[in-house]
């Protein structure tokens, strides 16, 4: 079987990888007051999320999440999330959100306690070049469920997806062809009804 390479979030789309259109407010921006994207045409609602290293104020964060939670939510779509230091407070507010059709976490960096809290309920971690330089997270990745794993570029075109997979794959000590197969499946898991 011939895999597509897949990227689930990137801010640069190309023809020959899939990837979901995205529609939403990031929080760096949550204080602007934009008004919400059309969800509807979209594949996957976000990027949103929580971002307590930013000085943007708490409370228009968690508004800005909650709407898009909704929309998420009530179009049944999955929703991509940018967690940055406030990893508690968002498993508190998907807590209200039950019936999601799924979460991923983008860009992961963190424990292993955290993933595993994360693979209970279901929700699907993405790695980037920056969880690839994290130590600890090089160990998540090792060891995340291959139906609960995403590889994605976000804002940068170097390193190429195609040279993120051949390092996610030797973390996890499987072939780059083993992969794309994994993450292709995941990716209609998500977005085909
Ligand atoms: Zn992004």
């Amino acid at each position: 079987m011939n895999c597509n390479y897949v990227d689930i979030h990137t801010h640069h789309p190309r023809e020959d990888v899939l990837s979901p259109r995205m529609a939403g407010i990031h929080p760096w921006h949550a204080e602007r007051g934009d008004q919400l994207p059309d969800f509807a045409s979209c594949d996957i609602v976000g990027e949103t999320g929580l971002d307590y290293a930013s000085a943007v104020g708490r409370a228009a964060q968690m508004r800005l999440l909650r709407q898009h939670l909704d929309a998420a939510a009530e179009l049944h779509k999955p929703i991509v999330l940018h967690v940055v230091k406030a990893f508690e407070d968002v498993m508190v507010t998907l807590r209200n959100y039950p019936t999601l059709r799924g979460v991923v976490f983008h860009g992961f960096i963190g424990s292993m306690e955290q993933a595993r809290r994360c693979f209970e309920r279901g929700y699907f971690l993405s790695f980037g070049a920056r969880s690839l330089r994290s130590p600890r997270t090089r160990e998540v990745i090792a060891a995340t469920p291959s139906n609960r794993l995403f590889v994605e570029t976000d804002d940068s075109t170097v390193p190429t997806i195609e040279e993120l997979y051949t390092e996610v794959a030797a973390i996890r000590n499987e072939s780059v062809e083993e992969l794309k197969q994994r993450i292709e499946e995941n990716y209609k898991t998500l977005f085909i009804r």
